[in-house]
Parts: structure tokens; sequence; C-alpha cells
């Protein structure tokens, strides 16, 4: 079992033949552990109204210029109606924190999108009221996203000026919707201004702490006009100095690589932004790498445009089904398949 100093060591190898055995041990663990199934979760964009300031993202309650939109149930259901026809396991609504998806909208369309097509429902969005935790649960949802960003509490109040609580109170939320009966799912970016070498091991190892069920790791992608884009975050970089991590491909992978070892039977995806900084290999290298799912974007593309935490998203301008035919191609390219079901955490997900 790898400790602290040992995740520090992995992150800043440089050796290329160590490197290669990392990936190979954490491709390894994926294949025995989770299987050779890759997990297509369905992402829509349910709206980018946001009422929080995060350093790092373009959405944020004081981007200027940002054309809000909040889909309605129908736009919702079309996407869910889409994943269950190309085969996808899951749906999951992501948005800003956004007031007007009110308790009782979202509730009733997990209802609706249950009822209709039977996916598995994973919500990602922002922190919400126990109340409204309990009523999505009784309503279907199955899982709940929601990314501590850093454990460094300086760093974690830096960037989040407007949340009320601090990483701490973050963790607990997620604990308390793993009570109410979600699988939890959580994650961090990597080379964030201010994130050391050594907070990054941390952060890592916070996920194993916690037997998180879903991790979700990518690069930072500097979103023009934000604070963390400009002063603020050449302020954190130079606090950070030479410790200081680069938000680049290989670091990403070796986090990503790292986690698997750690937590061998948690679902991770090979995020969008790591296809981003990488269009032609990011997604290739992180499923050969540890990860084990992929999350296409089935926003319509009329709000897809308009959803731009950070700038060149991955397949910004793609349709539904072009994204899942690359998709499917380059699964099966890498000698993986495409799961069925649900895919929940662990050996569940062994069998595709
Ligand atoms: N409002 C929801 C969903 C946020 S988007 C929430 O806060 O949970 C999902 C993730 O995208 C975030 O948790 C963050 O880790 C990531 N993200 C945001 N801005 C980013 C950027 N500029 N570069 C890379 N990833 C970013």
């Amino acid at each position: 079992m790898l400790d602290r100093q040992a995740i520090l060591e992995g992150l800043l190898e440089t050796d290329p033949a160590r490197t290669e055995a990392l990936w190979a041990r954490a491709d390894a663990v994926r294949a025995e552990r989770v299987g050779p199934a890759v997990h297509l979760r369905g992402l829509v964009e349910v709206s980018n109204h946001c009422v929080r300031q995060c350093a790092y993202c373009g959405l944020s309650a004081c981007a200027p210029r940002v054309e809000r939109y909040r889909m309605s149930r129908e736009d919702i259901l079309d996407c869910a109606r889409r994943a269950r026809d190309f085969g996808f396991g899951t749906v999951v609504l992501q948005g800003g924190e956004d007031p007007g998806l009110t308790g009782p909208f979202v509730a009733e369309t997990i209802r609706q999108l249950k009822a209709e097509t039977g996916l598995a429902v994973t919500l990602s969005l922002g922190e919400r009221e126990d109340a409204e935790l309990r009523a999505w649960r009784a309503a279907g949802a199955d899982r709940y996203l929601l990314r501590f960003e850093t454990t460094d509490p300086e760093l974690y109040r830096a960037i989040h000026p407007s949340l009320p609580g601090t990483v701490s109170d973050r963790i607990r939320q997620l604990l308390r919707m793993r009570e109410l009966g979600y699988e939890i799912g959580t994650g961090v970016m990597v080379g964030i201004p201010g994130q050391t070498w050594d907070t990054l091991a941390q952060d890592i190892w916070t996920f194993r702490d916690h037997d998180m069920d879903m991790i979700g790791i990518g690069p930072y992608i500097p979103s023009p006009g934000t604070p963390l884009a400009g002063d603020l975050g050449a302020a954190l970089a130079r606090r950070a100095g030479a410790r200081q991590v680069p938000a680049d491909e290989t670091t990403t992978l070796k986090a990503v690589a790292l986690t698997r070892l750690l937590c061998p039977e948690t679902n991770i995806p090979s995020t969008t932004a790591l296809a981003t900084i990488d269009p032609g290999a990011g997604r290739a290298n992180g499923l050969l790498r540890g990860a084990n799912v992929v999350m296409p974007n089935l926003t319509q593309p009329r709000y897809r445009v308009l959803y731009q935490i950070y700038p060149g998203k991955a397949g910004l301008h793609e349709t539904a089904d072009v994204t899942r035919e690359k998709l499917e191609a380059q699964i099966h390219g890498l000698g993986r398949s495409i799961g069925r079901g649900p895919g929940g955490r662990g050996r569940a997900n062994f069998s595709d």
C-alpha cells in the first residue's frame, strides 16, 4: 500500500522507466479490479446560472457577458432519452449552483426521467440543502458529484470566496450524502495556481481516506477573465514558488494512475479537461492509465456553447451522435468494451 510519501514520490517521478512502470501498474489494477468495461455517462449541462464566485470558473456569478440559460424539463428528458437510445447506463445532470433549479423541479425531473428511461441518475449541482438532497434521493437520484477541489484550507478559501464553508465542511457534506444513500464522487483540478506537490499528494490521500466512489481529476485550464487566470492566480503561483504543480497532461495522468492504485475499485473518468488539453490522445491516455469511465456530452449544441467553464471544451461544436461514435470507436480500438447497465462502483462494474 502506498503511503503519502510514496504518492509524493510518484508525482515527482521523472525517470521514464519508473513512470512507465506506474502506468502499467495502474492499468493492471484497473483491469483486475473493475475490468475491461468503459462506462459511458451522458452529461447534461442543465443550467449555466450560478450564485457562486469560484475563481477558476467561467460561469461564476461575476463573469461578465455570459448568456445564461436553464433547460426546460422537456430539454432534459430529451437528453436522457438519447442517453438511453445510445445504450448509456447513466445520465449526469450538471449545472451551476442555481436556485432557479428548485428542489421540486429537480425532484419531479428525476422522477420522470427514472420512470421513462430507468437510467441511473448522477447529480452535480453544487452545494444544496439537506432537505433537497433527501428529496432528490427519494425521487431516485443515485449519485452526487461534488469536487472538493483542494485540501489546502487557505487555497480553498482563496478560490471559493463566496462559499460559506471550509473544505472540511465540503467533505462532511459529501459524507452526509453518502449517509442519505448516494454514491459520492469528488475530485480536484491538477495545477491550479497555489497547488503544491504536497497539496496534490494530500488530495489523493484524502480520496482514499474517505473511500470515494467516484474521483474526477482533470488539468486546470485558465478561463479568461476569471481571477485565477489573472492577478489572484499570479499571486498564488508566486506563493507556491518552485513547489507549484504544472497543469499538464503527464502530471494529470500520474494523479489518475496513483489514485487508481490507492482506490482500486472506484470509478475514475478520463475527463473532458484532459481531452481538451490533448485532443488527439488525452482521452485514450486516461483510459490506459487507470480510468474506466467517460462522460460524453449530450447537451443540445445551442446550450453547450454557453456552458464554458473553461475555453475550448472538447467536443464543443459536435452533436451528441458524433461524439458517441468517435468514443465507441476509440474504446474498441483500445481493446476495451462499452459498459452495460448502471456501472456502480467496484465489482458491480466487472461484468459488462
Ligand atoms: N457547479 C458544480 C459543477 C461544476 S463543473 C459544482 O461546483 O460542483 C465541474 C468541475 O469542473 C468543477 O468541480 C471543477 O473542478 C472543474 N472546473 C471548473 N473550472 C475549471 C477550469 N477552469 N479548468 C478545469 N476544470 C475546471
